[in-house]
């Protein structure tokens, strides 16, 4: 039990001023993604686009996607933004879909469906639904199969990186419900082999999600820009569901995502319906049940004042800033990029044993970035954005001071969080690993929780 004084709610309420001026402090102890430290979880344009989404979303604040009947506003923009996605993503009239509240729900969503349809095949009805995943996976597939009850198996990736579809070939059973893949994967910036997996999916008459929750807005513009990108989206045949975020590379406010569908054959497995409840008839295509409006607003408007040349302006900037540092960090003696990644996102990684890349990562934090690490193997990890531009040679030039102090002292691997990274990622018992993070899940979220500040 605790024995800190509880936070009750004011007595007497503090009022607007005091309360956002209270905001305003919780603030100054998050990371800084205005000034470009982080590289990981906001996609900030600036704060003219961010006034831009909270005027959208402002006027939508109080509607509810829940009732589309109540609120057309809503199904309207929503629907708009399934066809507009569909089109980026070469679908045809047939493309069906929905916004979701991000890319673990438009994650969650095809694993239900995809188990619900292999349950609905009476013939084939499968003792325990899998789910066959390349190795690099996101781990909101792993969440969905957990959720669901769906075994998941793990395919290999090869040494670039990517899948290998002959070990995808090999784990197809009886049971089989789903195939998934990325573009590109979250740790390494990979497309897996979408058109060789499509293929197999139509040989084997399987539905085949393509995680496209980083690449959806952005693969697109890349290609219309002339880089080279393998076909990831409906142009591949057995391709039969896509995931696209808009609160990612799409730059709207955080809870939107897209999922699309081949065809509502596949869609109609995942709509809920209650005809009994004693509130009323209730339908509901995904997870939640409100739906914030603000969310489907700041989507649509978005991607409605963007439009092709505003995403292909921004996807151009991004590009040549993730190449920039691609390269500087190439050149690095003792770092190497993992595999050759295919978009703006990519992991790199120490050449030599000698050369913790934790104890790299623990002197940029030192050096004020915020830095994500891979295990497995282990790396460092970056998701480029466009203001990252003004940043490149700043980063680069302090990851080439970090990477020397830590070749001076190798004993940094052996401290801080180095340490701890390191033994985690080489711990052989998973579930040690498992348990400890519950344990501190388990306190974060207990009643002894302790703010910083
Ligand atoms: C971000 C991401 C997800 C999960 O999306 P959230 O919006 O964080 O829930 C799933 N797959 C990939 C490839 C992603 O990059």
């Amino acid at each position: 039990m605790s024995n800190r004084e509880p936070i009750t709610l004011p007595e007497k309420g503090l009022g607007p001023e005091k309360v956002l001026e209270l905001l305003k402090h919780f603030k100054k102890g998050d990371v800084d993604y205005k000034e470009s430290r982080t590289w990981s979880l906001v996609y900030y344009l600036g704060e003219e686009h961010t006034r831009f989404l909270l005027e959208a979303m402002g006027m939508f604040l109080s509607e509810n996607g829940l009732n589309p009947m109540a609120f057309q506003s809503l199904k309207r923009m929503e629907h708009e933004i399934v066809q507009m996605t569909a089109g980026m993503l070469h679908g045809d009239r047939n493309v069906v879909g929905m916004l979701t509240s991000g890319g673990t729900e438009s994650c969650l969503l095809p694993v239900l469906a995809y188990r619900n349809l292999a349950e609905s095949k009476k013939r084939l009805k499968p003792v325990q639904p899998e789910m066959i995943v390349p190795e690099s996976i996101h781990v909101a597939w792993e969440k969905a199969a957990h959720y669901f009850k769906v075994k998941m198996v793990r395919a290999p990736l090869r040494s670039d990186f990517r899948v290998d579809v002959e070990a995808v070939k090999k784990l197809i059973n009886r049971n089989t419900a789903l195939i998934v893949a990325s573009a590109p994967s979250y740790p390494h910036g990979v497309i897996d082999p979408i058109e060789e997996l499509g293929r197999l999916a139509e040989e084997h008459h399987l539905p085949f999600h393509v995680d496209s929750c980083l690449g959806g807005f952005f693969l697109p513009f890349m290609e219309k820009l002339g880089y080279q990108v393998p076909p990831f989206d409906f142009r591949v045949p057995g391709v039969t569901s896509i995931s696209a975020d808009v609160h990612k590379y799409g730059y709207s406010a955080k809870g939107a995502s897209v999922l699309l569908y081949r065809n509502m054959d596949y869609m109609k497995h995942q709509i809920f319906v209650s005809e009994s409840w004693p509130g009323g008839v209730f339908a509901s295509p995904g997870l939640l049940g409100t739906r914030p409006g603000g969310a489907f607003a700041a989507a649509w408007a978005t991607m409605m004042a963007m439009g092709w040349d505003g995403y292909l302006e921004q996807t151009k900037i991004v590009m040549e800033t993730a190449r920039a540092l691609m390269e500087g960090i190439a050149s690095i003696p003792g770092l190497e990029l993992m595999g050759q990644p295919d978009m703006s996102v990519f992991g790199y990684r120490s050449t030599s044993p000698r050369l913790s890349i934790f104890a790299v990562g623990d002197q940029m934090e030192e050096r004020g970035w915020h830095i994500d690490r891979l295990q497995k193997p282990d790396g460092l990890h970056a998701m480029v954005t466009p203001l990252h531009r003004r940043i490149v040679d700043r980063y680069l030039e302090d990851l080439r001071e970090s990477v020397e102090y830590v070749r001076e002292n190798p004993s940094l691997a052996l401290k801080g969080s180095a340490a701890t990274y390191g033994m985690i990622s080489k711990v052989p018992l998973r579930g040690v690993v498992k348990n400890e993070v519950r344990k501190m899940m388990e306190k974060m979220y207990g009643p002894d929780m302790e703010m910083p500040f």
